[in-house]
């Protein structure tokens, strides 16, 4: 099998399955107990917290445990939506092309009363940084964008916003979900105040991340309960699970240059050969991108059909969209980078593990290729453009 769906989740690294055993095993205290088990527990906690702290430039107290990625990014916008509406600054700024823990939390929000600004995200899946400054207003308590996109894997100016955002007094929080663990990031250097993680994309356990706070910013409880994390997150923690978090995101930093120099070499490599299809694109910007991402559309098929097929051939794969059984609708992403729906439901995500080999790439070309041409074989809307009763898009 050729795993290519790491943008979904990858597979824990052998040392965070021995951090994991180990502690479930023998660190099985409550960190909250006074007694030496689990005061054990506790050390285990406080050293994986530090440990969080370094790789992104923080300060141990500035890092909050949670559930991961989605809990964060709700715990983030809540978080800076209530300190706004307290200096009756009730405006938000984000961008279309936002992940659903993003998005949806802002719906919520405009139904307390927020309102929310959504950037145009351009055709190449880049925000702009002038339009960000643009749409700053007196009344702007929050801008949050991600720090690379899930589906279409492209790195935003997260820096240069960041500025603007220090600039005018505006907090920022970036999703940085698909970022950590692969690409640079030092928080004080990217300006930024608050910042969202998940364990399972760098491969640490599920159901684990963390959401950066610089110290000044007060957070807002999501769970009420006891005095866990300093009382922003009831709940007893997670500690093994936390500590392979840990585990995992030190092994992805010290292995960074070398993970990333591979994979874009073998990204670069996919997107090539893909290219040579025709009626076919790129969708993100070829080089201020993810190392590991490559996203295709392809005119005249169902991106579903697809991965059926890839399926078959032993390929792990994703159209990157929300398309899932009940919902036809294609991926927010691609609409919002300008993909017309019969163009954005061809479509194809995939995202590569560090392990992936020349001989693995070249099958995965091999492999779209010809279920590609096979699929637009039977295509009724294949028929149709070729036919020139409907004209190709891409
Ligand atoms: C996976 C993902 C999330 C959600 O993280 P979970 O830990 O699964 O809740 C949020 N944002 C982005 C960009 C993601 O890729």
């Amino acid at each position: 099998m050729i795993y290519a769906d790491n943008a979904a989740t990858t597979r824990m690294s052998d040392a965070a399955v021995h951090t994991l055993t180990s502690l479930l095993n023998e660190t099985w205290g409550n960190p909250s107990s006074l007694y030496g088990h689990g005061q054990k527990a506790k050390d285990v906690l406080e050293k994986a917290r530090k440990e969080v702290a370094e790789v992104i430039g923080a300060e141990p107290r500035e890092i909050l445990f949670t559930s991961g990625g989605s809990e964060a990014d709700n715990q983030a916008i809540r978080s800076a939506a209530e300190l706004g509406r307290r200096k009756g600054k009730m405006h938000i700024i984000s961008s279309a092309f936002e992940h659903h823990a993003v998005l949806h939390t802002l719906e919520k929000m405009k139904g307390e009363g927020f309102s929310v600004t959504l950037l145009d995200v351009h055709e190449n899946g880049m925000i702009v940084p002038a339009e960000v400054e643009a749409a700053i207003r007196d009344d702007t308590c929050l801008v949050t964008i991600m720090t690379a996109n899930n589906e279409i894997g492209t790195i935003q100016p997260i820096r240069e916003i960041g500025a603007i955002c220090r600039r005018k007094n505006v907090v920022f929080h970036t999703d940085a979900v698909q970022a950590v663990g692969h690409i640079p990031l030092n928080v004080s250097e990217d300006n930024i105040d608050m910042l969202s993680a998940s364990a399972h994309k760098f491969h640490g356990p599920k159901g684990v991340g963390f959401l950066y706070a610089k110290k000044n910013i007060q957070l807002t409880n999501l769970i009420e309960g006891g005095a866990q994390e300093h009382g922003k997150r009831a709940g007893t923690e997670n500690v093994p699970g936390i500590a392979a978090m840990a585990e995992a995101l030190k092994e992805a930093n010290a292995k960074m240059a070398e993970n990333a120099a591979h994979l874009t070499k073998m990204r670069d490599r996919l997107i090539d050969g893909l290219r040579q299809i025709p009626h076919s694109a790129l969708n993100g910007d070829a080089t201020h991108r993810l190392p590991g991402n490559v996203n295709f559309c392809f005119e005249g098929i169902e991106g579903e059909s697809l991965l059926l097929l890839l399926d078959d051939k032993g390929i792990c794969a994703s159209s990157g969209s929300a398309c899932t059984s009940g919902s036809l609708d294609p991926s927010h992403v691609l609409l919002a980078i300008g993909r017309v729906h019969d163009v954005a439901h061809g479509s194809l995500r995939l995202s590569i593990g560090e392990d992936i080999t020349e001989d693995e790439t070249d099958y995965i070309i091999r492999s779209v290729k010809e279920v590609v041409e096979y699929l637009r074989g039977f295509s009724p809307i294949w028929r149709d453009l070729m036919a020139g009763k409907k004209a190709f898009i891409l």
